[in-house]
């Protein structure tokens, strides 16, 4: 885990009263790591996640748990069942970023890396491991494939279920 931080304008310090993390939303970076260092740095872009996950398997973190990342606002057609109509997901949901494209086949070490990530999140703030609470951004914003449409979430929960209790991310 490397902390990279991110610019103040990009996220919100705390949640709201009442809020804390209920489910982790996956997305795709549409670019390199390095450039989502730069972006979440660069004042005007109004735009964070928590952690960038790398093809290498290296984990970038911007923004603390306990803050509040912007990352999956504005709720198009939505399909996740568990969306609070009317409240920001971001305010209960906890944003992971993948290095490259939309069309990209994941490396395994993404994948392994994402989900000991995964595991390390639901167990600090109880979170099931199950496809209601590890999102795919779609199901939130539909006018985007966001995490593309090489990301394979069934595999993705069985390798989240693999990881040991108690393994440091
Ligand atoms: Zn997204």
């Amino acid at each position: 885990m490397h902390w990279v931080g991110c610019a103040s304008s990009n996220f919100r310090s705390g949640r709201p009263a009442g809020f804390k993390p209920e489910a982790v939303v996956i997305h795709i970076a549409e670019g390199s790591l390095a450039s989502v260092d730069a972006w979440f740095n660069n004042q005007a872009a109004v735009v964070s996640a928590h952690y960038c996950v790398g093809k290498n398997g290296d984990v970038h973190q911007y923004v603390k748990e306990e803050d509040t990342a912007y990352h999956a606002g504005n709720p198009i057609r939505p399909a996740w069942k568990l969306l609070k109509r009317g409240v920001n997901p971001n305010f209960y949901t906890i944003g992971i970023e993948h290095e490259g494209h939309a069309g990209d086949v994941w490396t395994e070490a993404q994948y392994a890396a994402s989900a000991a990530l995964v595991a390390d999140i639901a167990k600090r703030w109880s979170i099931p491991l199950d496809a209601d609470h590890v999102v795919m951004h779609r199901e939130i914003y539909a006018l985007r494939t966001c995490p593309g449409s090489q990301f394979d979430r069934s595999k993705f929960l069985a390798l989240v279920k693999t990881v040991p209790a108690n393994q440091p991310t």
